[in-house]
């Protein structure tokens, strides 16, 4: 049977491609951003006493009320925003699908998203395939900031929405007060909607502070937030999120997201409910990953790797040009099957595969691993 594909140029994610190689090779994986520690005891132990306790059927479609509560008091704590929790979180399975909904939610034939590259690869095929126009903007080499002044030239009256990621990935880059205010004063008094793809909230560093849209209640009122529960908790594979807007977006959302998912898990979202009262957990998280980032760091000065330096998320970018001219994807493929390393060439958040002779290695995972995978480095030189 024939199909007339929906993304003719889509190819298995790049996420995939190397942890499935690193499998088959035996490799230490620093490629797919997941942590290789255990999670917290608590929390699994809070999802078993729900299941035994009998929450095991469908829970509200916009997620527990219960839970949807205490995210709003966190919000307020975090960000001093007052925000309805009956009329403006959804709970999802995951951050990918909160990115997908609202960008099925709004997006019609024809508009126009400003995309920044390089890009987490979901966005592009989510845009592409609701029919809509990626508008792609590189990111400032070697910094990776945004170029407004290139912004304001690609605005247009087609342009539908600005994404932005902060801690962003790939890159580890994370957006100031500055960029807040250039991304104001390109949306005010226009049509243009923001996805902030904020997974990485808790995972910065250097005591730089989240420049969340939460903090800024006139820009939320134009926008999809969107969180992960699998990146704030170290459990990638429980596929948990959610999604904040503004109640009139989000009862748009909710069409969408009804009809597509329905409800998340319920133990999962008791148990959330609960541990979200330990502030600890989450407050803690960027000094407990940044400790490992600077250990990574140290290691990898005996390789002869360079550091473009970023201050969050759970990956560094290093740069290989200083040593070699080979394409990113084979060197990545190349040290996964000969010397048993896995890593995120940067070619790959790019459309167009631009080369910057960049790899992206995740650090959330044990020192032992990074040693290991360190060690296989060092041989290079
Ligand atoms: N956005 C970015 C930038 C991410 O790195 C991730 C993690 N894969 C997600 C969204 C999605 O998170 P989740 O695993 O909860 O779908
Ligand atoms: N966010 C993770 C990464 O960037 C992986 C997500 C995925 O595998 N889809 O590595």
């Amino acid at each position: 049977m024939q199909i007339h594909s929906k993304l003719p140029e889509v190819s298995t994610t790049i996420f995939t491609v190397m942890s499935s190689l690193a499998v088959e090779h035996n490799a230490v994986n620093l490629g797919q951003g997941f942590p290789d520690f255990m999670m917290s005891e608590k929390l699994i132990a809070l999802v078993n006493d729900a299941m035994k306790n009998g929450f095991n059927q469908y829970a509200h479609m916009n997620g527990l009320p219960l839970l949807r509560e205490k995210l709003a008091e966190k919000v307020e704590k975090l960000y001093q925003t007052k925000i309805n929790s009956d009329k403006q979180i959804t709970v999802t399975p995951g951050g990918t699908y909160a990115i997908y909904t609202a960008l099925t939610t709004v997006l019609q034939p024809g508009d126009e998203v400003i995309v920044f590259e390089p890009a987490y690869d979901s966005y592009i095929p989510n845009i592409e395939i609701n029919g809509a126009k990626p508008i792609l903007i590189s990111l400032q080499y070697p910094d990776y900031s945004i170029p407004w002044d290139e912004v304001k030239t690609k605005v247009t009256e087609r342009t539908r929405m600005i994404m932005i990621n902060s801690p962003h990935n790939p890159t580890g880059a994370v957006l100031s007060e500055n960029d807040i205010e250039e991304l104001r004063s390109i949306v005010t008094n226009t049509n243009i909607l923001i996805l902030s793809d904020e997974v990485y909230e808790h995972l910065i560093f250097d005591d730089i502070k989240h420049q969340s849209i939460l903090l800024y209640p006139d820009l939320l009122e134009r926008s999809f937030v969107c969180f992960s529960f699998g990146k704030t908790y170290h459990c990638t594979g429980w596929k948990l999120g959610y999604c904040i807007s503004s109640s009139s977006l989000m009862k748009e959302y909710r069409k969408v997201h009804q009809f597509n998912c329905f409800s998340c898990d319920t133990p999962k979202q008791v148990a959330l409910t609960e541990y979200l009262k330990n502030e600890e957990a989450y407050l803690s998280l960027g000094s407990f990953i940044q400790t490992k980032r600077d250990f990574f760091r140290e290691l990898m000065k005996a390789t002869p790797f360079k550091l473009i330096p970023s201050h969050g998320s759970y990956f560094e970018c290093y740069s290989y040009a200083d040593f070699s001219n080979e394409n990113d994807f084979d060197l990545a493929v190349r040290l996964t099957k000969e010397k048993g390393i896995a890593t995120i060439p940067l070619s790959s958040f790019y459309k167009n595969k631009t080369d910057n002779k960049v790899l992206r290695f995740c650090f959330a995972k044990k020192e032992e691993t990074l040693q290991k995978a360190v060690l296989k480095l060092i041989k290079l030189k």
